[in-house]
């Protein structure tokens, strides 16, 4: 019988944990859908990536800034989860639980990356 993992749960798990939780059901969401292929879950992640990045103002927040490559950055603290540890469609989730809670805010990478560092003056 398998028992439903609360979203808490999955954040915290590991990936070979979550890999396991898929395994046997255990997952929300997952209980009684057809299996879903790697092609359908990367759509899926993609079409709600853009839908959040068109939430929140589609641009960098940095004012004037018009780079396109935008990152989806966690405002405050930082994160007590790794993106790169986490599937893409557990992280879409988390993401958009930062979003709910005002959180999350877009980034471009050139800011993404000089965020939190020490501003340095070049040698000329
Ligand atoms: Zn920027």
């Amino acid at each position: 019988m398998s028992r439903r993992v609360t979203a808490e749960e999955a954040a915290n798990a590991s990936y070979a944990e979550l890999m396991a939780m898929q395994e046997a059901g255990d997952l929300p969401g997952l209980d009684g859908k057809p299996r879903r292929t790697n092609a359908d879950r990367a759509k899926n992640y993609q079409t709600r990536r853009e839908a959040l990045i068109a939430k929140l103002g589609g641009k960098c927040v940095v004012k004037g800034c018009t780079n396109t490559d935008l990152e989806l950055d966690h405002i405050g603290p930082t994160r007590d989860w790794r993106a790169s540890d986490k599937p893409r469609w557990v992280r879409i989730k988390l993401y958009e639980q930062e979003a709910e809670r005002g959180e999350l805010q877009l980034l471009c990478g050139d800011h993404n990356k000089r965020k939190g560092k020490p501003k340095r003056r070049r040698a000329s």
